[in-house]
């Protein structure tokens, strides 16, 4: 059963900062999609965009299907209604996201109030429930944030996500913060809640190996637009867009001394939304660019079992979903 199905979605700032440019993305339930890409290509606007979190003024076009219903057209209290119980997002940097002067154990309960699910009792009762299921003990709910760890604050962010059942879990880059045992720990959790719920699952990194290693599915994002997307573990070993080729490349593989001494990269920094190149927005830093790439632009088309990508190098050109940008109110 399809979970989320995002068609041709565009978010644009004001002053012009053309953030998500016409990405189509679908997710199962029980599955898990990463997104991928560098600072500044629109993975976190995209994410919130979801749940219309976006800041006023941000002009949103397209779709954004939660079990078939359009999350950009809701009835503000369907969208409140939705948030949380349909789908919850853990921000990056618990401590930023955790209120530092209440218990832990009041703010998982909040939401699970709000939304009416149980009574102050069954609240406290299910939030010991939640903290024991993230491997924290029920009795840490009488913590404040600054009495926990790095990684005992963002199993709490997770506690607090699944606090209200909801069907899709939206990461946002939750393990940024945290060393690389705390990282594991927190990925692999996340991995065995999503599974063991049978939730839909969307990771979103820079870091592509923590991608391929949790993920079905993968979406690398450029400039706004999602420039390759396929089987996680495909994409990752054997991408076939350049951009995607070139992150795949900056990450050292185990058990491969050549890519630890002479890890690949690429030069240069994506560019300002607000001021894309013409044509593809990657050819300024694209190491195969063609003329025409500097004035066509590249929609994602077939390329491959399961693959698209943005590309002139690869298959038929299928002509962009043309569709009327509306303006959506984001903030509460
Ligand atoms: Fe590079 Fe051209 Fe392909 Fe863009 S379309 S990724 S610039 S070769």
């Amino acid at each position: 059963m399809t979970l989320l199905e995002v068609r041709d979605l565009s978010v644009t700032y004001p002053g012009g900062a053309a953030a998500v440019r016409g990405v189509d993305l679908s997710l199962e339930a029980g599955r898990k999609l990463g997104i991928a890409g560098e600072s500044g290509c629109g993975k976190s606007t995209l994410a919130l965009a979801l749940l219309r979190l976006l800041p006023a003024g941000a002009r949103v076009g397209g779709e954004i299907l939660l079990h078939g219903e359009d999350v950009l057209t809701m009835r503000w209290g369907r969208v409140r209604a939705v948030r949380w119980a349909g789908a919850s997002i853990v921000f990056q940097g618990a401590m930023h996201s955790l209120n530092p002067v209440h218990r832990v154990g009041d703010q998982i309960a909040e939401p699970i109030l709000l939304h009416g699910k149980a009574t102050p009792a069954a609240a406290r009762k299910r939030t010991g429930e939640l903290l024991e299921q993230v491997g924290l003990p029920a009795a840490r709910a009488r913590a404040y944030p600054h009495e926990l760890s790095g990684g005992q604050r963002q199993r709490v962010m997770i506690a607090m996500a699944l606090a209200c059942d909801p069907r899709l879990i939206i990461a946002d880059e939750p393990t940024t913060a945290l060393d690389v045992m705390i990282q594991a720990q927190i990925l692999r959790l996340i991995e065995q809640l999503v599974s063991g719920q049978e939730l839909g699952l969307i990771l979103i990194s820079h870091d592509l190996t923590v991608l391929a290693d949790t993920c079905d599915r993968l979406a690398v994002m450029y400039a706004g637009r999602v420039v390759e997307e396929g089987p996680a573990r495909d994409v990752y070993e054997d991408a076939r867009h350049p951009y995607a080729k070139a992150l795949s490349a900056a990450f050292p593989r185990l058990g491969d001394p050549a890519s630890r001494f002479a890890p690949g990269g690429l030069a240069g920094d994506p560019p300002d939304p607000a001021a894309l190149p013409a044509g593809c927005a990657f050819h300024p830093r694209c190491p195969v660019a063609l003329e025409v790439c500097a004035v066509e632009d590249q929609w994602p088309r077939e390329a491959g079992p399961g693959r698209r990508a943005a590309c002139v190098h690869l298959g038929a050109v299928v002509p962009p979903p043309a569709g009327p940008a509306r303006d959506v109110r984001s903030t509460t």
